[in-house]
This record gives structure tokens, sequence and C-alpha cells, in this order.
């Protein structure tokens, strides 16, 4: 059958099926806690039993010796006394079993996740998938069948940090229900290097939890419970697809540089200071966006000047003479943080986010901005603050950074004097702004998930306006131009940290837009440097490009273009 939906990592997998559970929130506000000591026992009944499953999976002989290992590590974290000691202190405290397991499992898992081990941090998911297992005994939640092979997960509606928390290893496809392709969901799925289809309707298809399926992008079919003859095809498609992998990685390397000799800037989009070993495998001339809210959204309490410091420049060392781009906290719309509490809101795409949280809570801002000054003193850092809207923000920005230059100059703490400051174009009042922001500022990085949503008035996450979230609208194209003209004109540089960064189609277009920058996911850029290497720069007509009326044709016109 053919895939519904939209594809925004191509490739071939093959897996179980599993349905994601991620409904921890309901099953947690139906819970009904009883005294202390009943929320004991249930703790201790809910560990036995986790205790039991995990005894049974080892005991089944169904994993590898490497999954054994794994199972028994869970199984010495379920049982850990010094766990149940934490859990109990909590329930004296006043917390359910269930929260009082939460903030437990926060307690022992954060310090982990603030080192730079990759290993020990591994630790940190141990803890949580453990503590998870007691948790759905406590809510009597059914265990999700994550069978130990090759999975293919189907989701309703994740939230970001849960898609973080799925093993690479493991999961070789994520079929999502929300049509959002830039939801933070999505972009983490893809940036996995999981095959990826979003606004996926499994009710079309006649597979069940733990059946078979061969997700296939290149034919564009699903394939459930697959022949021998299919499996044969599957493996040969396989190979070739990681031996096309594998040389465009092998010239990953190789400067962007196009049929005319321009060259293009290709940097990565980050999430995590450990991101960066592959985006530099990957071929990264820099990264274009490290969406630094990850640090906040993972930990329970804000992290400090010196754990940020120390997260920011691990990444920054290994950038070498690139710049590193670090965007200030972005709080709010679909990111929420564990330490952060944000006021409920009826829209809160259209709220309290980005550089208005920052602005307001100065102490959090200037606390990251002296961590990001910090670092620049390591390698080349700009500093890029998220949704401005109006030139009163951006001075507010710079007067605070020149606060903090001020600060750390009085203790003797070196930063580079000479940091770039700038903005992202999110939002149609910047674009509209462009000319008179870029003389106040370095550079633009254009963040198209959110320009297009504010352009189009439609939340990037509501599956029922995702047909207004279309990049080759022509006021889409204007945008781009109008922004990245403004910049070139007051001699100013600009990017795009989008999704629409690592568009194929749109390729060209950006080419002879002489973009200064593209930021992508670090699994887009070996490709996206290949078709550079193949086309000119002066592929796309912009005045042609430019007088188009409809997404139609702008589409049409790019396809007609498109180098291979
Ligand atoms: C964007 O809006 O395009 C962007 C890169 O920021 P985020 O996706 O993190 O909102
Ligand atoms: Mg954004």
């Amino acid at each position: 059958m053919q895939i519904n939906g939209k594809i925004i990592a191509g490739g071939i997998a093959m897996g179980k099926v599993c349905f994601q559970h991620t409904d921890y929130d309901r099953f947690l506000a139906a819970y009904r806690p009883a005294r202390a000591d009943i929320e004991k026992i249930r703790y201790t009944n809910a560990v036995s039993q986790a205790k039991q499953d995990l005894n049974e999976l080892i005991l089944s002989g169904r994993t590898d010796k490497e999954g054994q290992e794994i199972l028994k590590s869970h199984l010495a974290i379920v049982i850990d006394p010094s766990l149940e000691n934490m859990v109990f202190s909590c329930i004296d405290s006043g917390l359910s079993a269930p929260k009082a397991l939460l903030s437990a499992i926060d307690d022992l898992s954060q310090p982990i996740l603030l080192l730079s081990d990759e290993m020990i941090r591994e630790r940190a998911a141990d803890i949580a998938d453990s503590g998870k297992r007691i948790l759905r005994k406590l809510l009597a939640m059914e265990e999700p069948a994550f069978p130990d092979e090759d999975i293919i997960i189907y989701a309703d509606n994740i939230e970001p940090s849960v898609m973080a928390g799925f093993s690479e290893e493991r999961v070789k496809a994520v079929l999502l229900s929300n049509p959002s392709e830039t939801s933070h969901t999505a972009i983490i799925a893809k940036a996995k290097d999981f095959v990826t289809i979003t606004g996926f309707d499994a009710a079309r298809y006649n597979f069940l939890e733990n059946d078979t399926i061969i997700v296939d992008t290149f034919e564009n079919s699903i394939i459930v419970d697959p022949s021998n003859a299919d499996i044969i095809d599957y493996n040969k498609k396989l190979k070739k697809w990681n031996s096309k992998r594998a040389a465009l990685l092998d010239s990953a390397y190789l400067p962007a540089k196009s049929l005319d000799g321009k060259e293009y800037t290709i940097s990565a989009n980050i999430s995590t200071p450990a991101a960066i070993e592959k985006a530099v495998t990957y071929g990264c001339n820099g990264v274009g966006l490290f969406r630094s809210e990850f640090l906040f959204m993972e930990s329970k309490k804000l992290p400090s000047e010196d754990e940020q410091f120390h997260a920011y420049k691990n990444v920054v060392t290994k950038t070498a003479d690139s710049l590193c781009i670090i965007r200030t906290l972005d709080i709010g719309g679909d990111k929420k943080s564990a330490c952060i509490t944000l006021p409920e809101e009826e829209n809160p795409y259209l709220g309290y986010r980005g550089i208005r949280f920052s602005l307001d809570n100065k102490a959090i801002f200037k606390t990251q901005l002296r961590a990001i000054l910090r670092a620049s003193h390591f390698g080349k850092v700009a500093i890029m603050v998220p949704m401005i809207t109006t030139l009163y923000e951006i001075n507010r920005c710079k007067r605070l950074i020149s606060e903090c230059k001020k600060e750390l100059g009085a203790k003797g703490i070196l930063y580079d004097p000479k940091i770039q400051f700038g903005i992202m174009i999110e939002t149609p009042a910047a674009c509209l702004m462009a000319d008179v922001f870029a003389r106040h500022v370095d550079f633009f990085s254009i963040g198209s998930n959110d320009l297009i949503q504010y352009t189009f008035a439609a939340d990037r996450n509501n599956p029922k306006v995702s047909h207004f979230f279309d990049c080759y609208e022509p006021a889409i194209i204007r945008c781009i131009h109008n922004v990245v003209t403004a910049a070139h004109n007051a001699g100013k540089w600009a990017g795009i940290c989008g999704e629409i960064a690592s568009n194929p189609l749109l390729l060209p277009f950006f080419m002879a837009l002489d973009i200064d920058e593209l930021s992508m996911t670090s699994s887009s850029i070996p490709a996206i440097k290949e078709q550079i290497r193949h086309t000119s720069s002066s592929t796309c007509d912009l005045e042609t490009i430019l007088s188009f009326d409809s997404t139609k044709k702008v589409q049409k016109y790019l396809e007609s273009i498109k180098t291979e």
C-alpha cells in the first residue's frame, strides 16, 4: 500500500510495530493517592511486578548479550534500595507514590545528564527507563510491548523528550499521526536518523501492534507482514541505500562549492552538546543553531552558569575555526521545561515564549549570556536570540550583553569582545522591519518553522491547519528574499536554520540569493553539500520565482530546475 502522510526523512526500514503509549499525564491525573503507608505498599508492589517482568525478560532469552546486560542493569536500578529510600522520603513529605517516584528519578538522573561522558550519561536514560517501568505498574498501565528486535514506532502524540529517549539502535522508523513536520518531536526523529513520516493515518493499514512491516519511502510503500520474497528484496534495497549513504558520508568533508565556484556554508542544528560529534562526522561547517533550551528542558533545576558554560564550551571547542551560534533559551510553545513554570496560556505560540520570557527573567537570561560569553573565549561563538519582533527587544538584549561583558571583565574572566550578535527572523514583524533591524545586529538567521506558522497564522502543531504550512507559498518566498536582501544591503549576513534549509527543491533559490549559511539536521548535510556541487548558483532565476502568485507555480518551477 502507498504511504499516506509526509515523508520528512526518507529511507527503508523493517521492524515490528510498536504503538507508543505516552499518556502518563492522563493516568497520573486519574491516580487517587492514599495515606503515606499505603502509598509505600503500592510502591513496593509495583517494584515487585517490575522486577518480575524484568526477570522473565532476562530468562526468556529473547535478547542478545548486550540486551541482557541492559535488562540486568535496569533490574539493579529497580531494586536499588537508595531509589526506594528517596521515593519513601518524598512520600513522607506528602507526595503520592507516582509523583515521589518521578521526583526521585529526576534527582538521580539530573546530575548524570550534565556529565560530558556520553557512556555515563546513558545511565540517566537507564534510570528513567527503569523508573517508568515501575511507574506503569503503579498507574496500572499496560506495558508497551517493545520487542527485542528492530522497531517501527507508531505514535499518536508524543513529546519531544519522549522521542529524544528512543534508542537509535532499535528504532528504525517513526510514523507520527501529527502532520506537523516542524514539531520538535518530528525534528528530533529526523535528527536521530529515523525514517520519519508525519501525518500518518494508521487506520488505513491493516496492521496491529507487533506486526512486522516494511516502510519504503523510495517505492512509497508500506508492506504489512512481508513475504520471504519481500524480505529478500528489502535486504537488497537496504544494502544499496546503506552504500549510497556511506558514499555521501565519505564526501561530506568536501566543500559545498557550486558548479560556478561559489562556496556555501552548511552548518548543523544541534540540541545537545553530544550531538556535535555526529555533526562533525557529517561534514558540518560549524553550528548554525544550538537549541540551548534542551539543557533546560531536561533538567529539574535551572542549569547554573558553570554547567551551561561547560556544555557550550564542549561544543565550541569541537567546531574548530567554524562559527558556533548559540541560541538563547526559546522556551514556550511546545517546548516545556521541568525547571521553569510557565503560565497556562490559551495560545502558547502567541504568548510567553522565546525572548519575551528571557527579557522578563533577567537573572536566567544573564546567567545564560555570561555562560555563552565565557565559552566564546574558546572558539568562534555567536549569540542569537529567538522570536524578535521589535527594535526595543534587540536594544534590550544588547544592553544586557554589555552588562554581562562588564561583569565578566570586572572579575577578569575572558570572553571574545567581538562576539557576534544575531537575531532569528521568525515573525512577520521581523521580516517587515528587516532593513531597520539589519543595522543593529551582525546577522539574521531565518527560523522558517515559526516564520511560516506566524505568516499564515497557522499553529505548526495543529493538524487542522497543516495545509497552510507550505514553504512554496509566494508569501514565504518573498519573506526570505526580503530578509536576505535587507541583510546584504546593510553589509550583514543572513542564514536559514528552519527545516526548509535542507529542502532540496528550494536549494537553487537559496543559492541564487547568495545565502550565507544553511543550517540543518546533521544527517541532511552530506546530501545538500553534494547537491550544491552539482548545481550552479544561477540555476534559479530570482525574477521568475518572485513573479509567481501560487504555491503550485513556485513548486512546478523549482521541480523544472532541480538538479540531482
Ligand atoms: C524555527 O522556528 O525555524 C527554528 C529553527 O526554531 P525552532 O524550530 O526551535 O522553533
Ligand atoms: Mg523557532
